[in-house]
């Protein structure tokens, strides 16, 4: 007979259903992922890329957690790269090119082979509270499932309407279904919602793309993987090239001829876009001098067949896509395959819900992903395994499990929703971090694996965190005490020799102020010391002394923040300031702050913004 009770439902297979469901099946329960079959689970509507500047320590923390998507984007990735190479270590960022298709068969593949859960491919179209505990979920199959703890991870799937022109359609993506609203979903239960919108560009068939002109950006081969345990630079499938295009006078001018049949512009969309990602229209109105944009070909697959133009997101009608397109130099033969469009769609207001993720007046009823108003399939993936635990907690009986934001990306995120109403879609920037020189890609293992959820809920440690944090304990306190003979070039350190304990520069110091790359350096130093060092130990050591004295400084800087509260501020100066965004300074004009607290009571600004007006007072 057809299992008809659950521990856990998951309704939706994308990215954050999916992380919540395998975390929750290691508490050895079981698990339902409930999603309808027109959509493939783990899939990719939008860019096939997963990481990017704060996205991949978002990434790496899931990882560190016991989750899936590192370990999929390593199995998947064509093209590898880390961002913000130029600026430093304790910056940098890595973004893996996927191939979509492979993607989503990684994804299934890893949750077929655990027993516990269970897919069950169906739209899930009411949800009961029992008077007991837990829910009743009714499927359009007429069937129903009975559950303990239940986990809506649902997208864009709720209320969507898509475009494509004056086409108007219901949908979560272009030609699909949608999704009742939450109102109908969960007719006993009050929640309050909020309309947003998003986009995606058309793809463009390879045939007839000629490439002689473009830029060629090459996969790099010494991006590190994101899991833990592979190889940090094994790759799984063969690598590709992205090619960077432009668009020019005539781009721009077929958009702004258009610019009455553009749904963003007519008025035919309500909801909110996300402002840090403009689509080619909003590029094109708000920038009427600027001509060129960066358009970056990134291929879908290993197969090249289709390419994603990073950078055009559009819902001009379908001719005025094909119109667009062609102008651009390199895709004047160029055919496409699927035309971008815009979604629309509701999402909770994300301050009824804990920092758990479960709501405040319905007991183990947990919300993840972009139906908390976020976008991005790593924000979804780090809700998704935040809620996951909870609602596996919840069952158990157990105390709540929540990650502060002084630690995780993920804790900045989570957060940021339950404490302010948003009025954009969300994602994750380094600047929404306080102490993003601490939130590092190099040192998650220090600041996730020992955490509360391996060690203090009982679930088992792998053996490579357990060596990788005995290893970086025992070397730290050596790279303390050693000390070295330094030759300098124009006050630089150039090269060195060890002294051992007397009168000398401390190793510690040495990596402070070296002209060199600090992780040969340190690797350079183990090695003549005879001492085998694996590289990520290595890199995560260097990173961390070299920037000691940084996070020191922020920390302090942060508690100043804390005492500025009362002074008065110049709001017309701030929205001339070179160093505010956009956005920010949007909101500041809205807003009209007098003092420093009431700036930081602006919904939306940003903590580097914060520590910038401080630096002012
Ligand atoms: C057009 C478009 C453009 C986007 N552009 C960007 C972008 O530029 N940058 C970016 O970072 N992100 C973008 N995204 C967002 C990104 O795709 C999502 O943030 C991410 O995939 C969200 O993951 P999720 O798990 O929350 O939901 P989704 O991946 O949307 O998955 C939702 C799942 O729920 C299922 N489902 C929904 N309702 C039901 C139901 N009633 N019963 C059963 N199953 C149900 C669906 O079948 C689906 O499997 C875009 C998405 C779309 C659709």
């Amino acid at each position: 007979m057809v299992q008809r009770e659950f521990d856990i439902a998951v309704v939706g297979g994308g990215h954050a259903g999916v992380e919540a469901a395998y975390i929750a099946a290691q508490f050895d329960l079981s698990v339902a992922i409930i999603t309808d079959p027109s959509v493939v689970i783990s899939s990719t509507p939008c860019n096939p890329a997963i990481g990017g500047v704060g996205k991949g320590q978002v990434v790496r923390e899931i990882d560190a957690l016991g989750g899936l998507m590192g370990k999929l984007a390593d199995l998947s990735a064509i093209q590898c790269r880390t961002l913000n190479e130029s600026k430093g270590y304790a910056v940098q960022s890595t973004r893996f090119q996927v191939d979509k298709e492979a993607y989503s068969k990684n994804a299934i593949d890893q949750l077929s082979e655990i027993d516990s859960i269970r897919l069950v491919s169906a739209r899930v179209v009411k949800v009961n509270r029992l008077k007991t505990a837990g829910f009743l979920l009714e499927l359009d199959d007429n069937s129903d499932l009975q559950v303990k703890s239940l986990i809506l991870a649902t997208g864009t799937f709720s209320r969507g309407i898509t475009h494509l022109g004056d086409l108007v359609d219901s949908g979560g993506r272009f030609a699909d279904f949608s999704s009742p609203s939450l109102g109908q979903l969960f007719p006993e239960v009050k929640l309050k919602t909020v309309r947003f919108k998003t986009g995606t560009p058309p793809r463009v068939a390879s045939p007839g793309v000629d490439l002689k002109g473009a830029i060629e950006q090459k996969s790099d081969s010494s991006s590190l993987n994101f899991h833990y345990a592979h190889n940090p630079s094994d790759r799984f499938m063969g690598q590709v090239s992205c090619y960077k295009l432009e668009t020019n006078s005539r781009t721009l001018d077929i958009i702004r001829d258009n610019r009455e049949r553009s749904p963003l512009f007519n008025g035919q969309i309500e909801g909110i876009g996300p402002r840090y990602c403009p689509s080619i229209e909003d590029k094109a109105y708000r920038y009427p001098e600027k001509n060129i944009h960066n358009v970056f070909l990134e291929p879908e697959g290993i197969d090249g067949k289709t390419f994603y133009p990073n950078g055009l997101s559009t819902s001009l009608p379908a001719e005025v896509q094909r119109d667009f397109i062609s102008s651009i130099s390199g895709l004047a033969q160029a055919k496409i395959a699927h035309y971008g469009y815009a979604v629309e769609y509701d999402v909770i207001e994300t301050t009824q819900l804990k920092p758990t993720l479960e709501h405040k007046d319905v007991a183990a009823l947990f919300f993840a992903g972009q139906i908390n108003g976020t976008s991005g399939y790593e924000e979804a993936a780090g809700q998704g395994i935040v809620a996951g635990i909870n609602a596996a907690l919840k069952v158990l009986g157990r105390p709540e499990f929540t990650v502060d934001r002084v630690r995780s990306y993920i804790g900045v995120m989570i957060d940021d929703l339950v404490t302010a109403a948003k009025d954009e879609p969300y994602r994750l920037f380094t600047a929404r971090a306080e102490n993003r020189l601490f939130i590092r890609e190099d040192n998650v293992i220090n600041r996730i694996g020992p955490c509360r959820l391996r060690l203090e809920l009982d679930l088992p440690v792998d053996n490579y965190i357990k060596g990788f944090l005995e290893q970086y304990e025992l070397l730290f306190g050596c790279i303390k005490s050693y000390q070295l003979s330094v030759t300098r070039d124009k006050g630089l350190i150039s090269s060195y020799k060890i002294v051992g304990n007397c009168d000398g520069l401390r190793l510690s110091e040495a990596i402070r102020q070296s002209d060199l790359d600090i992780i040969p350096f340190l690797a350079g130093f183990f090695l003549s010391k005879g001492i085998e060092v694996a590289r990520p130990v290595v890199r995560a050591l260097a990173i961390s002394i070299k920037y000691e004295g940084y996070i020191k400084r922020s920390e302090r800087a942060k508690g100043r923040l804390e005492q500025l509260g009362v002074k008065k501020i110049n709001w017309q100066i701030l929205i001339e300031a070179e160093n505010i965004s956009f956005e920010c300074k949007q909101r500041i004009q809205r807003e009209k702050p007098q003092t420093f607290l009431q700036l930081q009571r602006i919904n939306g600004i940003r903590p580097a913004t914060l520590a910038y007006v401080a630096g002012l007072l």
